[in-house]
Formats: structure tokens, C-alpha cells, sequence
């Protein structure tokens, strides 16, 4: 394959920059223009060279390292420069290496031909991107397990089992009497396998909860203090508090990190009867942010009688967190939890509760994250079920076989066996040029 170039570090000014060539050639062309008095004969892989880079006027001390294919992150030969981090002077060291034969990458690139020359499947290169974009420390462990391969480790043996079935039904197509007995054993083998996809797929539940954070509507009447808990989470003075029931129209989003885990808040409009129109619509708002958050906490004042809020919570579907608030005032009831958002009291424990779900993956590489992942299993999953169901309606091995093939290719595809161009490209396009 050509080589290829490109900056691997974010474009602006910092202490390094890293220039990257991969591809058969590579060492040469980037000797061309890297000298060093350390470099006596041939080039050791592995090892930083200290030296000059130099072309036409444009020179700078940098490091200099070679990877010998295979032993490279992409399984060519490649060279990185470690240079001085100036916008132009990278950029000019860049140009001089595609002005002497090499290719500017693509999106991604790099890491499509760690995958396309087998040092990584595709669910791992899948993983250095969700590991370059995590936000929350589970998202990076469960990012990490990505990148491991975790996810194709848990597909193969389903894969196997179906490669099974399909011998067994394909050899049956010609030799029915002598695989009665294989044959006889593919509906246990097929249960098993929707079991086994069933739970990888009941994984993945808390799987987005880690990977896009927990989102959290908080609710209740006006003035039952939900700006002001919000700030007591933020810390800061994000949403305005005032004496004035109504004064959070909008809704307002945030995020923090508790223990690890991300919570995305959702302030929303105080939940009453309301003339003015504005406010109102910051009612729908609120109620509609309640149905689509993951959790809603209700916010109660104590010292209001609680019917109108009692009526509320039965219309909210979900998981539902009462609290009582306004704790420094009056007690409320036992069974909720008692914070003072004016004060700061309580929220920790109310955070707690809220992370309760994903609090206890340590593993958290044992769930699914990943959209394309979840999609695969959920597809193959289905395509199981309608194998079940031919055989037991009695159709013909033929029917059979084309579900399992059609599952067996659906998870094949989650590390990239026979993943199609198109695929590839939809991933990897999402990835920055120097990776
Ligand atoms: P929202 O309408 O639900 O957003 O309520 P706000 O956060 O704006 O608070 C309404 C009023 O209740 C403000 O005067 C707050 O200072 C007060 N408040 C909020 N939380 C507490 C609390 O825990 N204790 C006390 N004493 N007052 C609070």
C-alpha cells in the first residue's frame, strides 16, 4: 500500500507535535530528510532517535522513531517525528513528506490499516474511538475493554456454535440419514444461543447509561427548589434562583461526574397550573424531559401539602427518586430522601442513588456500548428466534439455514469478517486524519 502522512496530534501550539509516515517505503523517504550523529548504519526499530529534520529552510530538532512492520501499530512500516508543536512548522514538515511521495491519510486511516493488515478487528478500533472520545472514567474502563477485543472474545463462542449448525444443516441438505443425529441437537443448540444473545443484549441497557451518561430530569412544583439543587450539584450558580414560583422556563443542562459515572441534569419548569403561556410550555417541557430521562428525581417542599405532587408522581413512568427537600426547614417524609439544597445537605447520598444501576459494574467491560454492537446482537438475535420458530413449524432446512446464515454474518460483522467497504468507511470517518 502507498504511504501515508499525517499529524497525529491535535493542530495548534504545544510542547510536541507527532508527523506520522506508514506504509511500505516508509523509513526511506523519512530518512531523506532526518539526519542524526547517533545513526550509524542501519535504523534500530523501537528506539528515538535525537536529530534534525531538514528541508529547503525548514529545519527543526526533533525525535525520530521506527516501527518495523509488523511490530507497528499498523502493521507496516512506520516512522513518527516528534517535533517542536508550531502550527506552521508542522504543517510545513507535512507538506514536505507529501511533496516527496507520501499520501495525506484520511480520517482514520491509520487505524483502518491496523484492521485491514489483522492487527486489530474492527470492535477494537471501535474502542480506540470510543477511548479517544470518552468524557467519565467508565466510559473510558469500558472503552478500554473495547479496545481489548471484549467484545468479539464474547461473540466467538456463539459464532462457533452457529458455524456448527450450519455444517450440520448444510451436510444434512445431502446426507440426511447420516446427520439425523447433529441435526436432532440444533434446536438445544440454537436455545442456547438465543440465551446467550439474549443477555449480551440485556447488558447493554446499562451499557448507554455508561457510555452517554445518566440523564436526570428534575422535577417538582415551583419554588420546590430545583435551581437551587442544581447549582448545589454544580457547585456554581448556573441557574437562577429566585423567591418567584416560574422562574425557570427553559430547560437547562448540565453535566457532572460522580464516582466515575456521568449524570447529564435536566432543570425543567416548575410543575403547576399556569395562565401564562411561556410557563406553560415550559410545563409540557418538563413533563416531556421526565418521559425521556432515565431517571427523574421529584423534588418535594415539606412544608406544602404534598397532594397536588402525589397526583404528579402517578403520572410518571420510569424510575422515579422522591426527595424531600428544604430539609433545614421541616422534616418530610421517612421513606424519601432528605436533602437541604440551600444548604448542600444530602446531595451526595442523592447522587448515590442516582448512580445506583451502574455504580456496581466494576466490569463495566462486560456490558455492550457501543450502537453498531447492540444493533448486530439485537439483529442476530432476531434471526434466531425465526430459525427457532421454522423448525418448529415444521419448514424446510432451507428456511432454517438462511436465518442462521443471516446471524452468523450479523455477528461475524461486529469484528469485521467480510465487513464491506461502506462499513468500514462509516467507521472510520469518524476518526481524526492522524489516527
Ligand atoms: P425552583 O423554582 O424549584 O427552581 O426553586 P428555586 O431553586 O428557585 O428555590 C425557590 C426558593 O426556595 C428560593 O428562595 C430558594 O432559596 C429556596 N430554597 C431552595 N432550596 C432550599 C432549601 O433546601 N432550604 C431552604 N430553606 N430554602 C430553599
Amino acid at each position: 500500500m502507498s504511504i501515508i502522512a499525517g499529524i497525529s496530534t491535535p493542530i495548534g501550539s504545544g510542547a510536541i507535535s507527532i508527523v506520522r509516515l506508514s506504509g511500505e517505503g516508509a523509513l526511506e523517504l523519512a530518512l531523506r530528510f532526518f539526519s542524526s550523529s547517533s545513526l550509524k548504519g542501519e535504523v534500530e526499530p523501537n528506539k528515538m532517535y535525537l536529530g534534525t529534520f531538514s528541508y529547503g529552510e525548514i529545519k527543526d530538532r526533533c525525535m525520530f522513531v521506527y516501527f518495523r512492520a509488523p511490530k507497528s501499530y499498523t502493521g507496516e512500516d512506520m516512522v513518527e517525528f516528534q517535533l517542536h508543536g508550531g502550527v506552521r512548522l508542522t504543517e510545513e514538515v507535512l507538506r514536505a513528506l507529501l511533496l516527496n511521495g507520501a499520501c495525506m491519510a484520511k480520517e482514520g486511516e491509520f487505524t483502518r490499516r491496523a484492521f485491514l493488515m489483522g492487527k486489530i478487528t474492527l470492535d477494537e478500533a471501535e474502542g480506540v474511538m470510543a477511548l479517544i472520545n470518552a468524557e467519565s472514567q467508565a466510559e473510558i474502563s469500558s472503552a478500554y475493554s473495547v479496545l481489548k477485543g471484549k467484545v468479539s472474545e464474547k461473540v466467538a463462542p456463539i459464532c462457533q456454535k452457529l458455524l456448527d449448525v450450519l455444517s450440520y444443516l448444510e451436510a444434512s441438505l445431502d446426507y440426511p440419514e447420516e446427520m439425523e443425529d447433529e441435526v436432532a441437537e440444533v434446536p438445544t443448540v440454537l436455545q442456547d444461543v438465543k440465551e446467550s444473545l439474549t443477555a449480551l443484549l440485556s447488558t447493554a441497557e446499562k451499557g448507554k447509561l455508561v457510555k452517554n451518561g445518566i440523564s436526570v430530569a428534575l422535577i417538582g412544583r415551583p419554588n420546590a427548589g430545583k435551581s437551587s439543587l442544581l447549582n448545589a450539584i454544580l457547585k456554581e450558580d448556573r441557574a437562577i434562583v429566585t423567591d418567584v414560583a416560574g422562574t425557570t422556563r427553559d430547560t437547562i443542562s448540565e453535566s457532572v461526574l460522580h464516582n466515575g459515572v456521568r449524570i447529564n441534569l435536566l432543570d425543567t419548569a416548575g410543575i403547576r397550573e399556569s395562565v401564562d403561556l411561556v410557563e406553560k410550555l415550559g410545563i409540557e417541557r418538563s413533563l416531556s424531559c421526565a418521559e425521556s430521562a432515565d431517571v427523574v428525581v421529584y423534588l418535594l417542599d415539606p412544608t406544602l401539602n404534598d397532594e397536588v405532587d402525589q397526583n404528579v408522581c402517578k403520572k410518571l413512568r420510569g424510575r422515579l427518586i422522591v426527595v424531600n427537600n428544604k430539609s433545614d426547614l421541616a422534616k418530610g417524609k421517612s421513606e424519601y430522601i432528605s436533602i437541604s439544597a440551600k444548604e448542600g445537605l444530602g446531595i451526595d447520598e442523592l447522587l448515590d442513588e442516582i448512580i445506583k444501576d451502574v455504580k456496581d459494574c466494576r466490569a463495566y467491560g462486560d456490558l455492550l456500548t457501543l450502537d453498531r454492537h447492540i444493533d448486530q446482537v439485537s439483529g442476530a438475535l432476531d434471526r434466531i428466534k425465526d430459525a427457532i420458530k421454522s423448525i418448529e413449524d415444521g419448514q424446510t432446512v432451507d428456511c432454517t439455514l438462511v436465518d442462521v446464515r443471516a446471524a452468523y454474518k450479523m455477528l461475524g460483522e461486529i469484528s469485521g469478517v467480510d465487513a464491506t467497504d461502506k462499513v468500514l468507511d462509516q467507521i472510520f470517518s469518524k476518526f481524526c486524519v492522524g489516527k
